[in-house]
């Protein structure tokens, strides 16, 4: 294709790899830089000359140094010619700014005769995008608490943890009480707003290692590591009594008080899985809703 136009073959490729939007970056043996194109210098920090000869770990941050540069020692020994780190590494890979700041990014490594050729792309956005996405899979859009899905995979996981380590493990279920009087009595917007209230009390009570998610509707699910048959009533009192004590104010200044109805079981060899902990945390709910609202039910299988 250069042979039609009058480019010399050699200036065509360096123009393409100098300006190429991605870093382009080389390094000989013994892991010295020796090419730094355009938008290297952007990215880093540094201007060609003063990075030329200097070791490739000025480039990377220090924790991954061993790692990295037994990567590319690897690398170098196997008859591979191109690869792409994040794949092969199955890692993370970031890189450092002459400002000291860090950065995620995505490394295509060619191996050319003696030396190896990095081109690193910049997955700044992609990563904080990738970060969103994830945050709103797994939040309840109304209050922000973990959503369904996430209260499910997070509750299944502290089950295998507390099963590993021989740990209690116990959950509660709630559900505010005549919900629907409140619905018809202030509207639904007054509703939502007294399930996020709910949500804002729940958490302050609730220790940090503990988490709530929303179940469905004006129902929670509260995951208590490390908590046993006797301290689940006790953690169970406690929000069931914060929630009467503390009444969602409107802004008009209407008091919205209401009260909630808790179900809960503990994590034992005959109550061992997560469908049967919920199961009877449930019954629990059912059973408190029962006795008269406003109060806590254990349920022991
Ligand atoms: P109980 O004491 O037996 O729980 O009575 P309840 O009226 O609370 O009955 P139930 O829990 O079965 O009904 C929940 C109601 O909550 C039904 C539904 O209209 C309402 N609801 C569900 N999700 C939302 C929501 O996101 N916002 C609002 N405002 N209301 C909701
Ligand atoms: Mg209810
Ligand atoms: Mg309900």
């Amino acid at each position: 294709m250069y042979s039609k136009t009058n480019i010399h073959k050699v200036e065509f490729f360096r123009q393409i790899v100098e300006f190429a939007s991605d870093s382009i970056v080389a390094i000989d043996t013994d892991l010295k830089i020796i090419f730094f194109n355009k938008e290297a210098e952007k990215t880093f920090g540094y201007s060609s000359d003063e990075i030329l000869g200097k070791h490739l770990n000025t480039l990377i941050p220090s924790r991954f140094h061993e790692s990295h540069n037994n990567y590319v020692t690897q690398f170098a020994k196997s008859g591979v010619i191109a690869r792409l780190m994040n794949e092969t590494a199955n890692l993370e890979v970031m890189a450092l700014r002459r400002d000291g700041s860090e950065f995620f990014v995505e490394i295509s490594i060619i191996k050319i005769k003696e030396a190896f050729v990095s081109i690193v792309r910049d997955i700044t956005n992609r990563k904080a995008f990738e970060e969103k996405l994830k945050f709103y899979a797994e939040r309840d859009y109304l209050t922000g608490v973990m959503n369904r899905r996430k209260t499910e995979e997070t509750g299944s996981k502290e089950l295998e943890r507390a099963k590993r380590f021989n740990n209690p493990f116990s959950i509660l279920v709630l559900d505010i009480d005549h919900f629907k009087k409140i619905n018809d009595s202030y509207g639904h917007d007054i509703g939502d707003l007294a399930i996020i209230h709910l949500t804002s009390v729940v958490q302050n009570v609730i220790r940090q290692i503990d988490s709530i998610g929303r179940w469905g509707g004006e129902e929670f699910v509260i995951l208590l590591p490390e908590v046993d048959d006797q301290g689940i009533s006790v953690v169970a009192e406690k929000i069931r009594s914060a929630v009467e004590q503390q009444p969602f104010i409107t802004k008009t200044k209407k008091n919205v008080d209401f009260t909630i109805s808790i179900g809960g079981s503990t994590y034992s060899k005959s109550n061992a899985s997560w469908e049967s902990i919920l199961k009877n945390a449930d019954l629990g709910l059912y059973k408190a809703k029962k006795n008269g609202r406003n109060r806590f039910c254990y349920y022991d299988s």
